[in-house]
């Protein structure tokens, strides 16, 4: 019997006595559904911001430093889908939903030929202690899937996080962005120079981290940064 038709027996098996459910809605999933269910997984509201140039992601970094391209895969609303997911991904350690949702924002990117010239994927780094405790940085997850599609290599080393900034729920808009200057910092400035680097993250709000990491990488000069994120908050 050939090892792939062995394999999906195995799997269809498995299936049978632990049956995959859907994250959405937690009905059994069917063979070729992954994470969510064909119903819910139309249910995500996808952005197309891939398609439009100036973009609402675009539109909260115009002005506060150069970029190539931003793009956000979907909304992220109170309640929402993909709140949900993403909180799975976080907190419950449901890794393989950042690698989903990475490979379906990759797909979209791979499609339209937006990510042409990218040269590496940065995810946004966890300051080390964060990680170590988490156990993963979820935007590594997303990134891998992303890299999936478009075969291009994640580089998650060049950039580390040398200050926590996690509290910033109660400071002011000027307060978080000057805690979070210099919490980042380049590693290896070599392999970054010259390079098209695409950063990424779960969700875009006001943009203050994203911001950061940009920043400290176009310390080398003739860097050039895009970035892709999952969500854009929206209220
Ligand atoms: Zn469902």
């Amino acid at each position: 019997m050939p090892a792939p038709l062995l394999r999906d027996i195995k799997n269809s098996i498995l299936h049978l006595f632990y049956p995959r459910l859907c994250e959405g809605c937690s009905k059994p999933l069917v063979t070729g559904e992954e994470i969510l269910c064909l119903g819910c997984s139309m249910e995500l509201p996808e952005t197309n911001y891939h398609l439009i140039e100036d973009n609402e992601a675009a539109m909260r970094f115009a002005g506060r430093m150069p970029y190539n391209k931003v793009t956000s895969y979907a909304y992220f609303t109170h309640e929402g889908l993909l709140q949900h997911l993403l909180h799975r991904l976080k907190y419950q350690d449901k890794k393989d939903v950042g690698l989903y949702l990475g490979r379906r924002l990759g797909a979209r990117l791979r499609d339209s030929g937006w990510a042409d010239g990218i040269d590496m994927i940065v995810p946004v780094p966890l300051h080390k202690a964060k990680e170590a405790n988490r156990g993963y940085n979820q935007s590594r997850l997303i990134a891998q899937g992303i890299s999936e599609m478009l075969g291009i290599p994640v580089e998650s080393s060049v950039l580390c996080r040398v200050r926590d900034t996690a509290s910033q729920t109660n400071k002011t808009r000027s307060e978080r962005i000057s805690n979070m200057s210099e919490a980042f910092m380049i590693t290896d400035k070599a392999q970054v120079r010259g390079k098209h680097i695409l950063l990424c993250d779960d969700v875009l709000t006001t943009g203050a981290t994203l911001e950061a990491c940009a920043l400290a990488l176009m310390e080398e000069e003739s860097t050039k940064i895009s970035v892709a994120t999952i969500g854009i908050a929206v209220s």
